[in-house]
């Protein structure tokens, strides 16, 4: 049981949902806090707006996409 949660607007990682949620996030557009990200792990992220693919949130969420109409940074599928 070492299954990690990451934050889907700034790929930050947590040991359980309850610890993602109380850090706030400066990337969320709708709130503070980061949101866990619901997907799988994967070998890659793909950008919903854009299609552009990254090897970890992290990676994804840390540059800008011009096709995001509620914020400024990728968000992964
Ligand atoms: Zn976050
Ligand atoms: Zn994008």
């Amino acid at each position: 049981m070492s299954e990690k949660v990451y934050c889907k607007y700034c790929g930050k990682e947590a040991s359980s949902v309850f610890h993602l949620t109380t850090g706030s996030c400066s990337n969320n557009p709708e709130g503070k806090n980061h949101v866990p990200y619901e997907g799988s792990e994967k070998s890659k992220y793909t950008c919903k707006y854009c299609g552009k693919e990254a090897s970890s949130i992290f990676h994804l969420t840390a540059s800008s996409c011009s096709k995001n109409p509620n914020g400024k940074k990728h968000v992964p599928l």
